[in-house]
């Protein structure tokens, strides 16, 4: 094996273990063809089933099979950061565990690292089968993460190849709520582009609810970005714009002799600004509790067992 040469594909795992032995004999087989040197590090999630006996019984016959299990469920972004932090490889490669990103694509990928780029990113060439709520959702929160960062993420995965200086980069960030997707990109570096079809998931189910999904939304808008919190700025603008209108409205009442009729002018105001204040107030607790969390400063991830690494 070529350390120098090396390719560490990280695979975040949680309650796949139907997955683990498929996934791993694709890749396996695909990489083993074209002679590319590598090892396959799974991350199990704190997965309920058995996931990491799985991932054990793959690192006991095979070298290249490694294995980091979490004390619990600490989310993807974390098990994609503990993947990277226990890689040796020269370039690490991320993607889910059900093969909905396609192995036959890697090798393109790693022939595009080759050819000296840094961070090679898999763009859905479709977001496949998903229905049509969560599409919406989907392109909302990507309209708002893309204006954040100034990158196009409509298309964006966590379907990754990273050179080990970007790696670096990466896990230096001290941030416990880190957004890989994003951070990815804007740690700069010399960058490709290669398209993929998203397969379907053929084993096991999805493991985002609409909750999980809104939570993830909300988290890594505040963390990428401050424009919420101008939001608040911007309705205090509009509530300003509309009491001098109706301040304007109401002099003019007052001298013309015709005021007395205020009463729903007053209760639409009292709504409308009550709403706003409550709305501004909202979006600046949820950056004071995401300080409140980055200064408690725990750890991303906290790890209960190990094979092969
Ligand atoms: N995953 C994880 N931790 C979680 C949720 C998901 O490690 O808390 C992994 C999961 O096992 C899979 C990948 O993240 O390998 C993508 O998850 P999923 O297929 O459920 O997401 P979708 O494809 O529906 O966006
Ligand atoms: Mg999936």
């Amino acid at each position: 094996m070529t350390p120098e040469k090396q390719l560490s594909i990280i695979i975040p795992s949680y309650n796949e273990q139907d997955n683990i032995h498929r996934t791993f004999h694709r890749i396996h087989t695909v990489l083993q063809e074209k002679g590319i040197p590598f090892e396959i590090i799974f991350v199990d999630d704190g997965s309920k089933d058995a996931t990491y006996l799985r991932i054990q019984e793959l690192s006991s016959k095979y070298p290249e099979a490694k294995g980091i299990s979490f004390s619990r469920n600490f989310g993807k972004e974390s098990a994609i950061f503990a993947g990277l932090e226990a890689a040796s490889g020269a370039c690490c490669l991320i993607m889910d565990c059900d093969l909905q990103h396609p192995p036959a694509v890697i090798p393109d990928m790693y022939r595009l690292w080759e050819e000296g780029y840094e961070v090679v990113e898999g763009v859905k060439s479709s977001r496949g089968k998903e229905n049509p709520f969560h599409t919406l959702c989907a392109k909302s929160f990507y309209h708002i993460i893309s204006k954040a960062t100034g990158i196009d993420m409509s298309k964006a995965s966590d379907f990754k190849l990273l050179d080990r200086k970007a790696v670096e980069a990466l896990l230096i960030l001290p941030e416990r709520t880190p957004f890989f997707r994003a951070l990815s990109s804007w740690v700069g570096f010399k960058t490709a582009t290669l398209p993929f079809e998203v397969e379907e998931r053929t084993i096991g189910t999805s493991k985002w609810s609409v909750w999980s999904l809104t939570k993830y939304a909300i988290r890594n808008i505040t963390s990428f970005s401050g424009a919420p919190m101008q939001l608040v700025t911007l309705l205090g603008w509009i509530m300003f714009g509309a009491l001098i209108i109706l301040g304007i409205q109401s002099l003019y009442r007052y001298f013309s002799g015709t005021a007395q009729e205020g009463f729903t002018t007053v209760i639409l105001l009292q709504l409308l600004i009550g709403s706003a204040l409550m709305i501004s107030l909202g979006i600046i607790g949820h950056y004071i509790s995401r300080i409140y969390d980055e200064i408690k400063a725990r750890p991303r991830y906290i790890i209960s067992k190990r094979c092969g690494c």
